[in-house]
């Protein structure tokens, strides 16, 4: 078995250079594509509670802003590694593109385990982050948002030292701020519904009523949480979700065959959105192992946690009931499970198409930040439909046209567009 570690970078690039293939790209224009165009390494000296000064790791990556300003999250992770960033950057781009939004790729992170950071510690590492590449991003270069472990304070904090550098008011800077600072209505829900408008709309296609089927979810973060919530109002039965607990430093598996309940679940979740085991099982959950999620008897599995969770080991493990998986998460499924997956005939919704509600509300946030007006949460959520919906139907008509997989159309259509853009600026 090959026990080369995984690397994010190199999947991205071998995504890339098939569909490049495919597309009978020339060689310049799939060099400029399968490598970011920027990259910002640096260092965030920040003295600590104690009095000590520790020294962080910082990346900020701009894959490409041929269509527009770059757009892409800060992930605060302890194992962050920047071709993590560089994949999620490129994957960025693709993901703006199959929904043809009019921004670029990018993506940030900082080496840190926010589990071991006071709130002043956070503070100091974001306007750290922003003091190292205040000149290199901003509302028409590249607009930041959050990620995994970061959040709407986070953004604030890094607005606010913008403004302090740039000198004005830009909230066009930053997007995941909170409402009544910039923030949009809907943007709380938005990757996970728009996940559920994806799923919606393949199980019309397939001819499945969603109101007699079974999902199994992986993670319970915001994308799990909201992708749940919206499927339970469609009619389906969620009947698992998977979380870390920081305690034990592994992953459980929570189940309930009459189905779940997330509010249940968030009163039961820390802020580190570790579910507490002993209330789960007093609320008739079955505790499981963190893997389980992947094995239920379901029609949807949903991996939305982390990249590389379904692979060559436990993708034989799905269950004949699935027919659906939709990539919640960035990079979920490794490239020898696509194999295993597309040969059982389970239909995928691939990540940049199935999560992009989160940019493309980022983007609505934008609009509005720069016009300084805002919309109701229901003109937002429309929209997001009316983009996602779009989005889907468009890669499906061409994965059924051109006889490929759905994540090999959505490929094609994004890389096109970047291309093309390319293109016509006269870069290529
Ligand atoms: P989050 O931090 O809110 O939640 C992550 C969830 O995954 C938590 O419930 C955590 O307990 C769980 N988890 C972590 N490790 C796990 C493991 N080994 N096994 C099982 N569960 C585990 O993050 P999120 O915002 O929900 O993001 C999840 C994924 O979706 C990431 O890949 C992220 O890049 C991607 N994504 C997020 C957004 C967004 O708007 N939040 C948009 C697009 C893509």
């Amino acid at each position: 078995m090959d026990t080369k570690p995984f690397n994010a970078f190199e999947m991205a690039q071998k995504q890339f250079d098939g569909v490049a293939e495919k597309l009978g790209l020339d060689t310049a224009t799939r060099e400029l594509l399968r490598n970011p165009l920027r990259e910002y390494h640096f260092s965030i000296p920040v003295r600590m509670d104690d009095g000590g000064y520790l020294v962080f790791k910082g990346f900020r990556v701009q894959h490409n802003d041929a269509r527009g300003p770059c757009k892409g999250g800060i992930r605060f992770h302890p194992h962050e590694t920047v071709d993590t960033v560089r994949a999620l950057a490129m994957w960025m781009t693709w993901k703006c593109a199959v929904v043809d939004i009019p921004l670029g790729g990018g993506k940030g992170g900082v080496i840190c385990d926010p589990h071991n950071l006071s709130d002043r510690e956070q503070e100091a590492i974001c306007r750290g982050w922003v003091r190292q590449v205040a000149w290199n991003v901003g509302p028409v270069q590249d607009v930041p948002a959050p990620d995994i472990m970061t959040h709407g304070q986070h953004m604030l904090w890094m607005l606010d030292e913008f403004e302090r550098i740039r000198g004005g008011r830009f909230p066009g800077f930053i997007t995941g701020k909170p409402v009544g600072m910039g923030g949009s209505l809907g943007r709380t829900e938005a990757t996970g519904y728009g996940v559920m408008y994806t799923v919606r709309e393949a199980m019309k296609e397939l001819g499945i009523d969603i109101r007699k089927t079974i999902g199994a979810f992986q993670g319970f973060g915001n994308v799990s949480q909201y992708a749940v919530r919206l499927f339970k109002e469609y009619g389906g039965t969620p009947i698992s979700v998977s979380c870390w607990d920081q305690a034990d430093q592994t992953s459980y598996t929570f189940r309930r065959e009459s189905g779940i309940d997330p509010d249940e679940f968030v009163a039961m979740t820390d802020k580190f959105g570790t579910i507490d085991k002993d209330k789960a099982r007093k609320a008739g959950y079955e505790v499981l192992p963190g893997d389980a999620w992947i094995e239920q008897e379901a029609d949807l599995l949903v991996p939305a946690a982390l990249e590389n969770q379904v692979t060559a080991v436990n993708a034989p493990k799905i269950h004949k009931r699935v027919k659906l998986i939709a990539e919640g998460a960035n990079g979920p499924t490794a490239m020898e499970a696509d194999a295993v997956i597309r040969d059982r005939g389970i239909f995928m919704i691939p990540d940049f198409l199935c999560n992009a509600g989160g940019v493309t509300c980022s983007y609505f946030e934008q609009v509005q930040s720069n016009m300084n007006h805002y919309w109701s949460r229901e003109e937002v959520l429309s929209q997001l439909d009316h983009k996602m919906t779009a989005g889907f139907k468009a890669v499906s008509d061409l994965a059924r046209k051109k006889n490929v997989t759905m994540r090999d159309a959505a490929y094609m259509i994004a890389i096109s567009r970047v291309a093309e853009a390319c293109r016509l600026r006269g870069w290529i």
